[in-house]
């Protein structure tokens, strides 16, 4: 079975043999509330839930094989009904606010030197629907989640038409209701990506995975930046920021002894000059394959008295869930685990 969210009803009793379209709204709003099991949906008739329930098991397309906790980071790995797994993993800020962090492809295209998921090359795109899934998944751990970061697998604007329709739908007010503001979208520079969204002017937030303000070194670890230098990623932003009068976030991602020098902190807040954009300091997760090294306490504060004193607004971020792999830049999938049906 194919996810059924972002289905019209008809679409969704054609699927599932219903009878009416009423039905199809029935089961929608049991995957709102957090039930998946037919069974439990007494709204329906008895035989067509144990019908539904025999021949679908679940009104999830996806299936949790594996479940990892750390630092009350929550990762999940989902496997769809071609055997496609992606991860996708739940944040929690320590005072009650949660944060799901959805992947939009399985593996990635874009081969960004210092990110696991990039070494697995794109499998396929994610449909809306099964973007969506791992929203109702994560929801389903037990917490109500407010926020939303495509910065899972993949590159969300690569993948452009399931990204925004999976937006609309965790938006719509009759389902999950979550504020458009509240949903960041990230992006390694995909410039025409980044124009395509501004002219959508839909007040979702944008994340940029800078890494570095020099050309030279971007180009070498992140390909995109052959394709589209940063000076016209610049301009796309300086659009977007005109279209949306909203801050940006450039993700940094510190790598021991790459882009942690003076002259980076210079070349950063050259880029920085005329956006509204906070920069987050991330000091790399290491993987062990990558070939990069983690920087030392000593790189990380020098870099940022660099940045105070050229008065760049940043903020740094200790990634959470490092010991699952759940932090950023880490996701990727290998497992071949059972279905274990609910997170
Ligand atoms: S950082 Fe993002 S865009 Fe780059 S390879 Fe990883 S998932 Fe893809």
């Amino acid at each position: 079975m194919e996810s059924l969210f972002c289905r019209n009803d008809r679409e969704i009793m054609e699927e599932l043999g219903l009878d009416k379209p009423f039905q199809a709204r029935i089961i929608m709003q049991n995957l709102v509330k957090g039930t998946a099991d037919f069974n439990a949906m007494t709204s329906l008739p008895k035989a067509m839930r144990e019908r539904l329930s025999s021949e679908y098991g679940s009104a999830l397309s996806g299936c949790v094989i594996r479940k990892e906790e750390a630092d009350s980071t929550v990762k999940l790995a989902v496997r769809f009904p071609d055997g496609a797994i992606i991860e996708c993993v739940r944040l929690s800020d320590g005072s009650g606010r949660y944060t799901a962090c959805l992947s939009s492809q399985v593996g990635c295209a874009m081969g960004c030197a210092f990110c696991r998921t990039g070494t697995m090359g794109l499998i396929r795109n994610l449909t809306a629907g099964e973007i969506v899934e791992q929203f109702a998944l994560l929801g389903m751990l037990g917490e109500r989640i407010s926020h939303i970061v495509f910065m899972g697998m993949g590159e969300a604007l690569a993948n452009f038409t399931s990204a925004m329709d999976a937006i609309q739908e965790l938006h719509r007010e009759d389902g999950f209701g979550i504020s458009m503001r509240k949903m960041t979208i990230s992006t390694c520079g995909l410039v025409p990506g980044i124009r395509r969204l501004t002219e959508l002017d839909i007040p979702v937030r944008l994340a940029v995975s800078l890494v570095s303000a020099d050309d030279a070194v971007r180009s070498r670890i992140m390909r995109i930046n052959r394709a589209y230098p940063l000076s016209e990623l610049k301009a796309a932003l300086m659009t977007f920021q005109h279209h949306q009068d909203k801050r940006l976030t450039l993700e940094y991602c510190m790598l021991g002894g790459v882009n942690t020098s003076r002259e980076s902190a210079e070349e950063l807040a050259s880029f920085c000059r005329g956006l509204d954009a906070l920069v987050n300091l991330i000091p790399w997760n290491p993987v062990p394959e990558l070939g990069f090294t983690a920087p030392s306490e000593n790189e990380i504060r020098g870099f940022e008295r660099e940045l105070k004193a050229l008065r760049v607004n940043y903020t740094i971020r200790r990634s959470k869930g490092q010991g699952i792999s759940g932090a950023c830049g880490q996701l990727a999938t290998e497992t071949r685990s059972p279905c274990k049906n609910k997170p």
